[in-house]
This record gives C-alpha cells, structure tokens and sequence, in this order.
C-alpha cells in the first residue's frame, strides 16, 4: 500500500512511523509512505502558506492553494484522499478494515486554525480520531496510519492476530497474562493453565463478553 501525507511537519508522521511494526513494514515494502509539504508548493520568496482569517479572530488559517497543488502532485488514478479534521467521521476499526484495502491513501493534515474550508470537496471522507482538538493533523495520520498498516496482509507475521484482538468481532478482547504465574501474589487465572483448549477457548470468550458488557454500562 502507498500512504502519501500532505504536512507541514513531516517528521510528526515520519519519526513515530519509523519504529516497531510498521518502522519494520516499509523496510519491507508492504507499506510505502511518501510527503507533500505545502511549502514546497508556494510562489513566495517566505514560501508563505497561511494568512489571517477573513472576518477576524484569532490564529492563522491554512491557505488553500499551497495545499491544492501539493495533492495535485500527490494524486494518481487510484487515490483516496483523508481530510483529517475534528469535524469529520469518527475512525474505528470498521473504518481502519476498509482503508487497509485501498492502494494508495493520501491523508491532508491541518494546523494552526485549520485548512480553507474551499479545500473540503478536493477530499474523499473527512474523518476525525476523536472529540478532542489536537494542535495539527499529523498525531491523527499517525493514528490512522498504524491502525491500517497493521492489517495489510504480511504486516503482522501471525496471520491470526488481527482476528480475535478487541473490536473484530464486536467484542472486546479477554485478558492476556505471561510468566511468572504468581506476580505480586497475583496468579494467572486456572484454566489458562490447564492446558484445556477448549476450555480456555470458552473462558476468554466469557472474558470478552463480560468486559464489552461492563465497558457500555460505564459509557452509559
Ligand atoms: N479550528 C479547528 C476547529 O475548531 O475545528 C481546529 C483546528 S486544529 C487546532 C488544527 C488541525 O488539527 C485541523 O485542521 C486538523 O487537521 C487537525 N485535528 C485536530 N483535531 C483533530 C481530530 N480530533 N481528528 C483529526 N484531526 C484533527
């Protein structure tokens, strides 16, 4: 999969992408990640791309033109373009399921106050982590980036770990435990100790069940 961000601030996307699972994911190719700063798209000696909002208040509002040309150079056939935005759909890994099957996204990220509202038609969804204002869109692409690239085919090397995790089956996931069996004068729960396939298959699924049930009580 390709994933191209549009930022100011490459290296919030860059750095926390380099590490771990999916630092390891675009060493191997299965994740090709790519930026477009709007500053490389400006005709100014600043190489300015924001100015003040029309109507007054505070802050600076990102200019459309600079954005515009850079998804311009950053479009193919095929793209799918994410406006990231408090505004926007809420992600959840009903979501996270359906990018992992696009071949090439292409996530806008904001700053300051925000992108001109004229850029929202360009995007494809606008689409939102959570009821909470974070200062610029990369920490969002972070988020949306990881979540998706963790379920391309070959990311995770157990094929089953992405089937039975918290959300895939409506569900949250039972409890894991490792060794030592006692920490701390706690013990591992009994079945998981017995060797009992079944009856371990049984008691995480009872797990699961009880720790959704509680969770939507105290959301209520
Ligand atoms: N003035 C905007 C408002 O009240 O809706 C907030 C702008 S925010 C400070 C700057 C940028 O951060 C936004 O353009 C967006 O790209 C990004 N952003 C902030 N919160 C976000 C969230 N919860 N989900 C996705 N992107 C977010």
């Amino acid at each position: 999969m390709r994933v191209d961000a549009i930022t100011l601030f490459p290296g919030m996307i860059d750095s926390p992408l380099s590490e771990s699972i999916v630092g390891r994911a675009r060493e191997e190719g299965f994740l090709e990640l790519g930026f477009f700063n709007p500053r490389d798209f400006t005709d100014d000696r600043h190489r300015t791309v924001d100015d003040k909002p029309y109507g007054g208040g505070t802050g600076m509002v990102m200019m459309a033109e600079p954005v515009y040309r850079a998804l311009k150079k950053a479009r193919k056939r095929n793209s799918f373009v994410i406006l990231l935005t408090p505004k926007g759909r809420r992600f959840d890994q009903a979501l996270a399921l359906e990018l992992a099957k696009k071949k090439h996204l292409i996530f806008i990220c904001g700053h300051y106050e925000g992108i001109d509202e004229r850029v929202t038609p360009l995007a494809d969804m606008e689409l939102s982590i959570g009821d909470y204002v974070l200062t610029g869109g990369e920490p969002a692409a972070v988020a949306v980036i990881d979540a998706v690239a963790r379920l391309i085919p070959g990311v995770l090397k157990k094929e089953d770990a992405t089937v039975n995790e918290t959300f895939a089956g409506g569900l949250l996931e039972a409890p894991h435990y490792t060794r030592p069996v006692v920490w701390r004068g706690n013990k591992v729960p009994e079945t998981l100790l017995s060797g009992n396939h079944k009856l371990i298959a049984e008691w995480r699924s009872s797990r699961a069940q009880e720790l959704t049930a509680a969770t939507i009580r105290r959301q209520l």
